[in-house]
């Protein structure tokens, strides 16, 4: 079960809006009134990648607003019981009431953790009852503003070390019990797109995998159907695993147009609308002609949008010079491509079939890390060792303090990185936090997104 947090408070001081702002959605009706009744809400809160469960314990108080009423008392009982963690929230902005000091004496009494958050503290005008409240004696209080979402980052900050850990054990341990059921039937069909100038040889990949000559090839350029999603099964050579992909060939266009110039344009709008429809994506070049300003402008923007690449170079039947040709890529890559390290580059052919296989096993294992999610908990080890390896720096003496990271988002991983004075970080310091990301945390070769995010 996911962790509960329970919001506790006298009327009016923006429970509800809590509860809608974390939640995320207009579930519950705000209103200027106190004392509207409305139903105990419970909802799935998520702050950051921390998700919980949620009660919303307004309407339980009674009409009366200066008396601890019975009726929330009696309620609000039944419901610590289940809960991990009590947010109690006061209003900043008007100050404390002996309802809000009878509450706290109440919740004194009970055995959840209590994180005091202080609403409404946007603006001058909250800051006396921030100050106020710590005289509840539960510590220093969460400012924070429902209305505004300002102070999430700090509400994180008090529920982490309290539900993090449970949160993370429910979360990972539901992603293991799907993997029981195979990756795949999690993820879906690999869709995976084959990118690339004409002539680099694509159709003849996809025929070659298909093991039947669906697709027209010559030595024409371009002569190919029109854009198709093929779906078909590969077997995995090692396993002897069958396993679904969606391959999308949009080389169709391109016999329409007659001269170079135009096909050039072209095959970057199909790779395009392949990389739109892609979790993964191969670029194929050609080992007679290298790499050219093209390729890199067609990895580039796979890279921009998200999505995993592979580079692969064709007709290594033909080629010269291997392995200066071989490292002459790779070195070409790193330099031209700074968003990403350590990309998958193969040689194969798709003439005699070499290295096919690689293709589409490097293709599901790539997608895997680019749909990993770190556990918060291994994620700020990590962070920690990497500003104790290398401090932020003091422009102006003053220090930059970064407090934690979290991951957002997976496909590509996205992750948010939160601290004070965060505008004065140099751009080498997020670099650095983005390479130690993808080297230690096993993100080689994915597009890794990192944001900043004020925590003040
Ligand atoms: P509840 O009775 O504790 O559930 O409080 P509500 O969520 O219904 O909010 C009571 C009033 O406070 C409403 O008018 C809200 O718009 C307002 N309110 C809630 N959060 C904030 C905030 O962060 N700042 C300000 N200024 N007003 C807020
Ligand atoms: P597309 O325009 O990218 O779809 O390229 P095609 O599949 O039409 O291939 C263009 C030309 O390259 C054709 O003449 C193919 O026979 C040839 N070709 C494709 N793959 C290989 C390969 O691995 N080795 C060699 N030597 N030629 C290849």
């Amino acid at each position: 079960m996911k962790p509960q947090v329970i919001i506790i408070g006298r009327p009016n001081v923006g429970k509800s809006t809590l509860f809608n702002r974390l939640v995320g959605k207009k579930l519950a009706l705000v209103d200027d009134q106190p004392g509207v009744t409305r139903d105990r809400r419970m909802g799935d809160a998520e702050l950051a990648n921390l998700q919980f469960t949620i009660v919303d314990t307004a309407g339980w108080e009674d009409e009366d607003p200066d008396t601890l009423p019975g009726r929330m008392r009696a309620q609000t009982e039944v419901s610590l019981e289940g809960a991990d963690v009590a947010l109690f929230v006061v209003d900043a902005r008007n100050g404390l009431t002996p309802l809000d000091e009878e509450i706290g004496r109440w919740l004194r009494s009970q055995s959840v953790p209590v994180v005091l958050v202080a609403n409404k503290a946007e603006g001058k005008q909250g800051e006396a009852g921030i100050f106020e409240a710590y005289s509840l004696g539960f510590g220093e209080p969460v400012p924070l503003s429902a209305e505004h979402g300002e102070g999430v980052a700090d509400l994180f900050d008090a529920l982490y070390p309290i539900i993090g850990e449970k949160a993370d054990a429910v979360r990972d341990g539901k992603k293991s019990a799907g993997e029981e059921d195979g990756e795949d039937t999690l993820l879906g069909p690999l869709k995976l797109a084959i990118v690339g100038r004409p002539n680099a040889g694509k159709s003849t990949l996809i025929n070659r995998l298909l093991g039947e000559d669906r697709l027209l090839t010559g030595p024409e350029a371009g002569i190919t159907r029109d854009s198709i999603a093929i779906d078909w099964q590969w077997t995995d050579p090692r396993s002897g695993e069958r396993r679904d992909v969606r391959l999308i060939d949009t080389a169709g266009m391109r016999k329409k147009a007659k001269v170079v110039e135009k096909l050039e344009r072209l095959s970057v709008a199909d790779a395009r609308r392949a990389v739109d429809f892609a979790e993964v994506v191969v670029l194929l070049l050609d080992a007679t002609q290298g790499l050219e300003h093209q390729d890199l402008k067609i990895a580039a923007m796979a890279l921009e949008e998200g999505r995993a690449l592979i580079v692969a170079i064709n007709k290594w039947d033909v080629a010269e010079n291997a392995s200066y040709l071989f490292n002459g890529i790779k070195a070409a890559l790193d330099d031209g491509l700074a968003q990403v390290r350590g990309l998958p580059v193969l040689a194969v052919s798709a003439r005699t079939g070499k290295g096919l296989d690689t293709i589409i096993g490097a293709a599901f294992e790539i997608r895997e890390s680019w749909s990993k999610r770190v556990p918060t908990a291994a994620l700020n080890r990590w962070f920690d060792d990497a500003l104790e390896a290398n401090p932020p720096p003091a422009p102006k003496g003053k220090r930059i303090k970064l407090r934690y990271i979290t991951q957002v988002g997976t496909r590509p991983p996205r992750f948010v990185v939160f601290g004070t004075r965060l505008d004065a970080l140099p751009t080498s310091y997020e670099r650095y936090l983005v390479n130690g990301i993808r080297d230690s945390l096993g993100f080689d070769a994915v597009p890794v997104r990192v944001t900043l995010k004020s925590s003040k």
